[in-house]
């Protein structure tokens, strides 16, 4: 099939919701690049939204994919798998010491994180704090808790009980909380609403909130999750603890996985068949997802996400003080975002035709999720270019 032909194919069988796909067919990846269908290279510095971790097709992903695929592709949960329990305490050791519960993928692990909250709490509690432009997922409890109204045209009435709060504001959390109020629910690092970190002492106080009035605190980690900022999780930035965090995207190197960690007497609340998910701990994602954290670490790639990060944001500064058409540069590890004062949507189309993939957010943030096993000279191309094109914006002024 050439392009034409996949592009045809998808205008006539697949339904249209995704908006601005790009029209380029991707044949495949290794490491920080992709190729399209006429052999076109293109630096990846926002693969799989955030999902391929260490870059697409790692051989230590590859091969443990391979060696399962042929041994066990499926078994669900009426059974026990050696996988699944290996993974569960590769996480909790990382993380606070939790249970795990598996499934899919980031929306659905944000869907069991509020229903876990719901049970977990008095029963009349069953409202959850939620921060603006946050992103929590698709689904009807994720999308509901997603306090951004472009999310939810269309599908109102929504799921009852979400109260929204500007983020990085105690106070606003501290006036909205009732008698009824079950949870807390906050990333680290706001990523879909424009790489918005949390300030110091805001995760601190909000834990200092949820253990006053008896709350779950979550933390949303689909994004910040699995080493992307340096740290195996984002909370461990700030040394504040939440009851619950909900991962997905890096923990799977590519696989569709996500995951709830919650605190032992938290994770008791989902008593036998309260919840659950037929394909949660599949053999084949969770293979992907241990090979990926094994590797993070034979690989050292914590190290290396921290020190990229550190990279990325020197040259992120150095533009920002020659351009002018930088608003602002946020960045914790390999989470960047450039705010411009124009919008970066055409940036980021420009940057595709020369070969960089980037996102951008919010119509003004220029977003990058590098691969934890992201270069030097990798982030020295992907610069060049973007540089390219600011500056050209810079020429044409801010207005
Ligand atoms: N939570 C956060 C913080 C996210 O960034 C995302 C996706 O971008 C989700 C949840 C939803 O994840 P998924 O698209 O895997 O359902």
């Amino acid at each position: 099939m050439n392009s034409q032909e996949v592009f045809d194919l998808y205008k006539q069988c697949i339904i249209d919701n995704y908006g601005g796909r790009v029209p380029l067919v991707v044949a495949r990846g290794e490491g920080s690049y992709f190729w399209d269908l006429d052999s076109k290279r293109y630096l990846d510095l926002f693969p799989g939204w955030g999902c391929s971790a260490i870059g697409h097709c790692h051989p230590k992903v590859v091969s443990a994919v391979r060696e399962q695929v042929g041994r066990l592709i499926h078994m669900d949960n009426t059974f026990y798998t050696v996988e699944q329990a290996r993974l569960a305490q590769m996480i909790s050791q990382r993380s606070f010491g939790g249970q795990c519960f598996f499934c899919n993928s980031g929306a659905e692990a944000v869907e069991a994180a509020i229903k876990l909250a719901r049970r977990a709490t008095p029963a009349g509690r069953y409202k959850i704090i939620t921060m603006e432009k946050s992103f929590h997922g698709r689904t009807y409890g994720a999308m509901s808790a997603t306090a951004q109204s472009k999310a939810h045209t269309g599908y109102e009435p929504l799921l009852a009980g979400f109260v929204y709060v500007p983020y990085n504001d105690l106070a606003a959390v501290e006036k909205a909380i009732d008698d009824e109020t079950a949870a807390i629910l906050v990333e680290p690092v706001q990523g879909e609403g424009g790489v918005n970190i949390a300030a110091d002492g805001y995760l601190a106080g909000l834990r200092a909130l949820a253990d006053r009035h008896s709350l779950v605190l979550i933390f949303d980690e689909v994004q910040t999750g699995c080493g992307r900022t340096g740290r195996w999780f984002g909370h461990q930035h700030w040394s504040v603890l939440p009851d619950v965090m909900t991962l997905a995207k890096s923990l799977g190197g590519g696989a569709p996985i996500g995951a709830i960690v919650a605190k032992p007497e938290v994770a008791a609340a989902f008593s036998p068949g309260s919840h659950a998910s037929t394909y949660g701990g599949n053999p084949l994602v969770v293979s992907a997802a241990i090979a990926t954290i094994e590797a993070i670490e034979e690989e050292n790639l914590l190290a290396n996400a921290e020190q990229m990060g550190r990279y990325a944001r020197q040259k992120a500064d150095a533009l920002a003080e020659k351009l002018d058409v930088i608003a602002e540069v946020r960045t914790l590890g390999l989470m960047i975002g450039l705010e411009l004062k124009i919008p970066g949507t055409q940036i980021a189309a420009d940057a595709l035709q020369a070969g960089l993939r980037i996102n951008c957010t919010q119509n003004t943030i220029l977003r990058m999720l590098p691969a934890m096993n992201i270069t030097q000279d990798q982030l020295d191309e992907g610069f060049e270019i973007i540089q390219t094109l600011l500056a050209r914006a810079d020429e044409r002024g801010v207005s």
